[in-house]
């Protein structure tokens, strides 16, 4: 994913139709529901062998009151912090209008880096339209039919050097430092899109509170939920700022909610868990403490740890828990239980509502990222084992015994070990069991999945 393309523009321009078409049905759900709104939207767009994300500025089409007006300026604005180029269309068909060139002050003053299209440019009914667009004064426009995908190879061939520039400057960086802000790039704004944000999923039964937990940690700015009926995201991730660390949030909540919207999106919801493990590097399996460790959450949890994802424990509701001593020790014990597989990773109490606890949500989900990404080195590994066999020394089965001669980290996210040995295939799961718990206590990796593989030499 090389960089990031905000489309912007007023209402109605056609917006969220070409971020379907360039998402793809499968991510992207249509919006033809009158009275939802949506927030930001973002999804890994293709266009040809061209791989982005692209971000989809509020539609609020329904809109009428001026505060969301301003919202919706506000998340443009955001949008455009948030990208590393913009995609302002207009509408052929409707020439352009005042608001249009609201939202090219916007780009100017945000000092964007803008691609002007003018979609709608099917047909001749957008000539003038197209021509019209020129005194905006942003370079000349592309012509664009985001509905009947014409223009789709301009647009390929205005944002290939984009792409190319975005992914060289990704290949120079180390790879230790792929979080970095970037403060002294000189060349326009700020590209938040060189680090690689933070990723997370937060899952859980239904009324866990998801919803009520992305809405306090992202805040009122980003999201627009309101009490009406109806209102409600379908965002298939989230970008923010936690804590100053750049994260994306998978959100579930908001596709199932969309589900009961409309009928038939029914059928996409039933992945949603699996979609989002598989999107998260850290997962937040949030429980609803006066229904704890239910099945659906104990199945979400160990395909969590099946994934090789890091995964933190959050009991919500803690606020409304009346015996919080009793409870957090029944609920430790719960998890040991019937968690053994996720030996050791974190239980955080907290109140969606109240927003307590969200600091120490947020501490245990960063440390379950590094533990999840960390390295040890080989020279370590193997001092550590010949302790680790000396303490313990593998068993004789029928009177060789069986020799660990090496051992090396093969991988991270998880970290991953290979160790050579003789006679792998006799080495018993208890054995292996004993040197993943050293692992995790001695190298201080409680919480992560960790891989343990016993190769043959030979
Ligand atoms: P948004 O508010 O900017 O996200 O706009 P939408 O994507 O919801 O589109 C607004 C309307 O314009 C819808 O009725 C679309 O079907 C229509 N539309 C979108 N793209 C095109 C296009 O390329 N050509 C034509 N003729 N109509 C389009
Ligand atoms: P979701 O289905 O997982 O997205 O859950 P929601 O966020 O919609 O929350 C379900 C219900 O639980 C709502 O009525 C929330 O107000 C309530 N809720 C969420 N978080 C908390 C919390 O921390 N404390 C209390 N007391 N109620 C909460």
């Amino acid at each position: 994913m090389s960089f990031t393309l905000a489309i912007v523009g007023r209402p109605n321009v056609g917006k969220s139709t070409l971020f379907n078409r360039l998402v793809g049905k499968r991510l992207a759900l249509v919006d033809d529901q009158p009275g939802v709104t949506r927030d930001l939207r973002e999804g890994e767009a293709r266009l040809g062998d061209l791989r982005f994300i692209v971000i989809d500025s509020a539609g609020l089409e329904e809109a009428t009151d001026e505060s969301l007006q301003g919202r919706m300026r506000r998340l443009t604005e955001r949008a455009v912090e948030m990208a590393d180029a913009c995609l302002f269309l207009v509408d052929a068909r409707a020439g352009i209008l005042p608001s249009d060139e609201v939202f090219a002050d916007i780009l100017r003053r945000k000092n964007a880096h803008v691609i002007l299209a003018a979609n709608k440019s099917e047909g001749k009914a957008g000539e003038s339209g197209y021509l019209e667009a020129f005194s905006l004064g942003l370079g000349e426009p592309i012509r664009l039919s985001g509905e009947h995908g014409e223009g789709m190879g301009e647009l390929m061939d205005v944002l290939r050097p984009i792409s190319e520039k975005f992914a060289k400057r990704a290949a120079e960086m180390a790879p230790e430092t792929d979080v970095d802000f970037d403060e002294d790039a000189d060349d326009g704004p700020r590209l938040p899109t060189q680090e690689k944000p933070l990723q997370v999923a937060v899952i859980g039964r239904p009324n866990a509170g998801k919803s009520t937990l992305i809405n306090k940690l992202i805040g009122e700015e980003r999201l627009l939920t309101g009490p009406e009926a109806g209102i409600t995201r379908d965002a298939i991730s989230l970008r923010f700022d936690w804590g100053g660390v750049p994260t994306r949030i998978f959100d579930t909540a908001g596709m199932r909610k969309r589900a009961k919207v409309q009928e038939k999106l029914e059928k996409l919801s039933v992945s949603d868990g699996l979609r989002a493990v598989k999107f998260a590097e850290v997962v937040v399996v949030l429980l609803d403490a006066a229904i704890p460790f239910e099945q659906q959450d104990l199945r979400i949890a160990d395909l969590a740890e099946r994934e090789g994802r890091a995964v933190v424990v959050a009991v919500n509701k803690w606020d409304a828990e009346p015996e919080k001593q009793a409870k957090l020790k029944e609920l430790k014990e719960a998890f040991d239980r019937l968690l053994p597989q996720l030996r050791g990773a974190p239980l955080i109490t907290i109140s969606a509502k109240t927003g307590k606890g969200l600091e120490r949500l947020q501490a245990a989900v960063m440390r379950a990222h590094e533990i999840w990404n960390r390295r040890i080195k080989t020279a370590q590994l193997n001092g550590w084992l010949a302790e680790m066999i000396s303490a313990h020394p593998p068993p004789a089965p029928g009177g060789r015994r069986i020799k660990l001669r090496y051992m090396t980290q093969v991988k991270t996210r998880p970290p991953g070990f290979v160790v050579m040995c003789s006679l792998p295939e006799k080495l018993p799961e208890s054995y292996s069991r004993y040197l993943v718990n050293g692992l995790r206590e001695d190298f201080d990796m409680p919480g992560t999945p960790i891989r343990l593989t016993m190769r043959g030499q030979g």
